[in-house]
């Protein structure tokens, strides 16, 4: 269970348990997953391999991990069969546990998964004609609480380390079978090749748009991310992978030029004031400081547009007049942009509505008139609470009244287990 040690993220107010990169297990084994090849050669010299040696052994392994997906050292067939045992006594090839698995209708897929210290998140899977999306966590709730997120009921609990970032791709890989031949196959190198190159995927894009705000835990993200796109890792181009944010400012930049990945920004108001409602951040970083990070962004081009995310509230941020601002802000600070008009999501308790159909629609219309692309994104997986804003995990659903019983029942055992 306790395989967390905690620690505080320096310059936030409240003290926020992470976990570190390496947390042995409780039988002291180590997690290889999240790590950079680096990182596992350190180890295996620290464990007693010769540099040499080392070197060699965390390239073929790094290999099993990322390319075959392999979940056991006894399936590395090129590894010698003496050295197998050597390292399943050391490390482990972790993945979040699976708690439950929901299928939509539309053939949307949301998992509930549990990290090793037994919190839980949640994961998206969104197949369309062309492209398959999954949607990933970077945190355990989030700190940000914008008024139509379901997420931002939730308390931050903790953020994810990279293993269980990078750990939720290598999860819908086996969920959907795209490792070549299966994650347990013992193949030459050139049939493995010919697989892993081979078109059809299912999984093609990444989207960090899950529980939390991944500028908020940018170096865990930025370690998961360098192992997806990395050509010797998961090997996923950084132009299928965007990140969300609801407007880190201080972060922008970095993001740009630290992972490079598209860059998509909840804007969703083009006032102060109903930006300072809904996305409570806005009274830090406002919105003509947003516009000129996003104006700033390193790799924004033409070419690689930023998306401006934009959930449409009934009354209060879809008349035309919100539209035509929007416009005008867009080409003001010269971005090259389109939007995401998203119907609101429903969750229960919350204070907004969604727009109605018609007025989405002029609202799109007015965008697209002024020449920018404002599609309408069709809700996906809301049967099973899968949509965005619609993610909390239900052991955060609990009454108040049963989280603090609980709480008591574990304060009382803990003072038990102190005499
Ligand atoms: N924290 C990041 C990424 C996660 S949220 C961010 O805020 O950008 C992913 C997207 O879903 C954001 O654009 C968010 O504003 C949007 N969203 C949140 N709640 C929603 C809801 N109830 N209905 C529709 N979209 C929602
Ligand atoms: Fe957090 Fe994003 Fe939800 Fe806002 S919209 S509360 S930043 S997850």
């Amino acid at each position: 269970m306790a395989d967390t040690n905690l620690m505080s993220i320096p310059g936030q107010v409240d003290p926020v348990p992470v976990a570190r990169d390496i947390t042995p297990r409780a039988d002291g084994r180590v997690d290889l997953i999240g790590l950079p090849k680096d990182r596992i050669r350190e180890l295996f010299e620290e464990a007693g391999l010769e540099p040499k040696q080392a070197k060699l052994r965390a390239k073929q392994v790094f290999h099993w991990l990322y390319h075959r997906g392999v979940i056991d050292f006894e399936a590395m067939t090129d590894i010698a069969k003496t050295m197998r045992p050597w390292l399943t006594e050391r490390f482990v090839i972790g993945r979040p546990e699976v708690v439950e698995a929901q299928h939509s209708t539309d053939g949307t897929r949301k998992w509930l998964l549990k990290t090793a210290d037994g919190h839980e998140f949640e994961m998206v899977f969104i197949p369309d004609a062309d492209r398959g999306t999954l949607c990933v966590s970077s945190q355990v709730g989030c700190t940000l609480n914008c008024r139509f997120c379901h997420t931002g009921t939730m308390k931050l609990v903790r953020n994810l380390t990279p293993g269980e970032i990078v750990g939720q791709v290598m999860l819908a890989r086996d969920a959907l079978g795209e490792w070549p031949k299966g994650s347990m196959a013992g193949l030459d190198d050139a049939e493995d090749e010919g697989h892993y190159t081979s078109d059809g995927r299912l999984l093609t894009n990444i989207v960090m748009m899950g529980m939390g705000e991944p500028l908020y835990n940018f170096d865990n993200v930025k370690g998961a991310l360098k192992l997806v796109m990395d050509g010797d890792g998961l090997a996923l181009s950084k132009r299928r992978i965007t990140l969300s944010t609801s407007g880190v400012v201080p972060m922008m930049d970095r993001c740009g030029e630290e992972i490079g990945v598209n860059l998509a920004v909840s804007l969703h108001a083009v006032t102060k004031e109903i930006r300072d409602e809904i996305v409570p951040l806005n009274k830090k970083y406002g919105i003509e400081e947003l516009l000129e990070a996003c104006a700033a962004y390193p790799g924004a081009s033409n070419a690689r547009r930023i998306t401006f995310e934009y959930v449409m509230l009934k009354d209060k941020n879809d008349s035309d007049e919100h539209a035509r601002e929007l416009v005008r802000l867009l080409k003001q600070y010269k971005l090259p942009a389109k939007v995401n008009l998203i119907p609101f999501n429903p969750w229960p308790g919350a204070a907004y509505d969604t727009s109605t159909p018609e007025r989405v629609k002029r609202f799109s219309d007015i965008v697209f008139e002024g020449g920018i692309s404002a599609p309408v994104r069709t809700p996906r997986g809301r049967d099973i609470d899968a949509a965005c804003g619609q993610l909390k995990t239900a052991a955060e659903k609990k009454s108040r009244a049963q989280r603090d019983r609980e709480a008591a029942k574990a304060a009382e055992a803990a003072e038990a287990a102190s005499v």
